[in-house]
């Protein structure tokens, strides 16, 4: 509604008055027109364009898509699949806006299997560049049909495969207002390989290939295992297969398969972190949040997860029909999918340290065995391969194949480098151990700088972060006594006082509950003032107030946003950190064996509650190599 600057001159009289002479009388506008305003919302650049043509293709059933760019997509995109084909009589309908032969009604919409459903893609391209269409059903005549500035070309009789080729030509051509959004051709192939990975990654029993002006660019074989994971390793490459952990959960109706990166290949940057919802790519807050709760555990804040999580449930409970471009869905029980994410991660995340699983990146060699690994792959299950030494991150941590016994070389060497004078009880402890396969992490032999523990094992030396790896054990010991409702407490023969904080204040009034289940005594002592006087029972001495307080801000930022067990992660962690030894405390071999079996009894203990490694391994090979030694 126009507002007459005379009756409102609060608002700046001069603009209202230049609009009101351009809207003096309203009239529809042409249809050429909206029809280009409407395609915005669709076809925003070839990446978008090439997205709804491989929907397309995808939904017609096709097992082969091959795609095709030229200058990124801006000179030329297309897409040829050898699915069902459009009957020769139905070309020029499949180019009118709000023409599709997926759905019919509402209940349809609600039931939607198909990726497109909106029939706009074709008419919206067909309205911002040039436009053909070859197709042929089975049985029938094929038949081709042009495009352009929003008019449908007349049908002719074409030679053609079963299937359809669309070829989009000259986007945004003629609208120099949208074509000025476009980026350079290396930056638009960068975001149309996106999408054309994508579709690869949601569709890995559909076999892939991308031209880009001229050249054979990305290839993908079908992948006919069970999980289509094989097909995520081929698309994200080697380093990502490497690190990664396959997710592979069904709780319910509701799927959840992946790949997840180990916490220790965590990056800076966001660079993988992929969702798809019934083979859907999609930007979803809720889901992306489950993930990151589930390495909340494992992870540093400042580092981002890498992953790719597909997601299946039965269409009714999610709405697709919230965004144009489809990217955006609506869950119909948010929170239930949520938990759903969080757990299939946690417990990928989590084999023991004899139970990890390695994801092969494919290539040719790799094909057929990573494909039967994928299959029996679950969480949780013991495998052959001790994944967990295989930390090849840093120069010095070497790959081992196995716990084999010495070789008799090796034997000898290890006894002719240990000193004859240290520890005479633990020496003989440690010769009789060193074959031991079940200590991986073998014997301590000495503290470093009040940091590091030194130990030996049939491989060389072992360093060991004494607190990090402490921090770990005591972790998640707390999380087990936690679970069994059964956490220890620590009563002060002397109160701890301090002066509160009104959030400190808060938290102890609106958290009671938890904190009496963590084993904390913290009350009131003065109007401004706390009083503690249990604590959580932690292996070693912990300094009552400041353990009280970090626990305290914890929960003053928690607020009521999160569920209890995610609390209880980062609760947990918070006291371990306070209750793991300290850097500088001198530990006895006793202490420092201890420590080391505890690691190797206790699940996730290569990392630290940040996600940096705990341990690393120093083979005698890469000893050897340091002092030139038999070269
Ligand atoms: P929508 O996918 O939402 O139905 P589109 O404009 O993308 O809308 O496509 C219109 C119709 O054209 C589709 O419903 C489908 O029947 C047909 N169509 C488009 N592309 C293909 C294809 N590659 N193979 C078979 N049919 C297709
Ligand atoms: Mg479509």
């Amino acid at each position: 509604m126009m507002v007459a600057p005379a009756e409102s001159p609060q608002l700046h009289a001069g603009s209202v008055a230049r609009d009101a002479r351009k809207w003096a009388s309203i009239r529809p506008l042409p249809e050429t027109l909206i029809s280009q305003i409407a395609a915005g919302e669709v076809v925003e650049r070839p990446a978008s364009a090439l997205r709804e043509l491989l929907d397309n293709a995808l939904d017609a059933g096709s097992s082969r898509i091959v795609v095709r760019l030229a200058q990124g997509g801006l000179d030329l995109l297309s897409v040829e699949d050898d699915g069902g084909g459009i009957a020769a009589d139905e070309l020029a309908l499949a180019l009118t806006r709000h023409a599709t032969s997926k759905i019919a009604t509402l209940d349809d919409l609600e039931q939607a299997q198909s990726l497109g459903f909106r029939g706009e893609a074709l008419a919206a391209m067909a309205a911002v560049a040039e436009v053909d269409i070859v197709s042929r059903r089975a049985g029938q005549p094929g038949a081709s049909i042009g495009a352009a500035a929003g008019r449908i070309g007349t049908l002719t009789p074409a030679a053609a495969a079963q299937g359809t080729v669309v070829t989009v030509r000259r986007l945004f051509h003629d609208l120099p207002a949208r074509r000025r959004f476009l980026r350079s051709p290396p930056t638009e192939t960068g975001w149309c390989v996106e999408v054309f990975k994508r579709a690869a990654m949601a569709h890995p029993h559909v076999a892939f290939s991308l031209w880009q002006d001229g050249r054979a660019s990305l290839q993908y074989s079908a992948d006919d295992s069970a999980a289509g994971l094989q097909r995520l390793a081929d698309v994200l490459g080697r380093s990502f297969a490497e690190h990664a952990l396959p997710v592979q959960a069904q709780m319910g109706p509701l799927a959840v398969r992946g790949l997840v990166c180990r916490p220790t290949a965590a990056r800076a940057r966001a660079e993988v972190q992929q969702l798809f919802v019934n083979r859907r790519w999609v930007r979803d807050r809720v889901l992306a949040h489950g993930v990151r709760a589930a390495y909340a555990d494992v992870l540093h804040g400042a580092l981002q997860p890498q992953y790719v999580l597909l997601i299946e449930l039965p269409p009714e409970r999610v709405d697709v029909n919230v965004h144009p471009a489809k990217s955006e869905v609506r869950f119909r029980e948010s929170q239930a999918v949520h938990q759903a994410v969080f757990h299939a991660v946690q417990q990928a995340l989590a084999p023991a340290l004899s139970g990890r699983t390695e994801v092969n990146s494919g290539g040719p060699a790799a094909e057929g065995a990573s494909a039967t690994a994928y299959r029996g792959s679950r969480p949780n299950l013991p495998f052959a391969t001790p994944g967990m030494l295989r930390q090849s991150a840093l120069p010095l941590a070497s790959r081992l194949q196995a716990y084999a016994p010495l070789e008799p070389s090796h034997a000898g060497h290890l006894a002719e480098s240990a000193s004859p004078n240290a520890w005479p009880s633990e020496q003989l402890d440690r010769q009789a151990t060193t074959v031991a396969p079940s200590q991986p992490l073998g014997q301590a032999i000495a503290q470093l700088h009040g940091i590091y523990i030194l130990a030996q094992n049939n491989q060389g030396l072992v360093i060991v972060d004494m607190h990090a790896a402490h921090e770990r054990v005591v972790y998640e010991r707390l999380k087990t006594a936690w679970d069994q409702r059964n956490l220890p407490t620590q009563p002060l023969l002397i109160p701890a006082g301090f002066a509160a904080s009104p959030q400190e204040l808060g938290a102890v009034q609106d958290h009671a509950e938890t904190l009496q289940a963590l084993g904390f005594d913290v009350a009131a002592s003065g109007p401004a003032s706390l009083a503690v006087r249990s604590l959580p029972g932690l292996p070693g001495p912990a300094d009552p107030v400041r353990l009280a307080r970090a626990v305290l801000a914890d929960l003053a930022e928690f607020g009521t946003s999160q569920t209890l067990e995610q609390r209880r992660n980062t609760l947990l962690s918070t006291i371990a950190c306070h209750g793991a030894v300290r850097a500088n405390r001198q530990l006895t071999l006793g202490e420092m064996n201890a420590l080391l079996r505890d690691m190797e009894a206790t699940e996730r203990s290569d990392q630290c509650n940040h996600g940096r490694p705990t341990w690393r391994q120093v083979s005698l090979d890469e000893l050897d190599a340091l002092f030139l030694r038999g070269r």
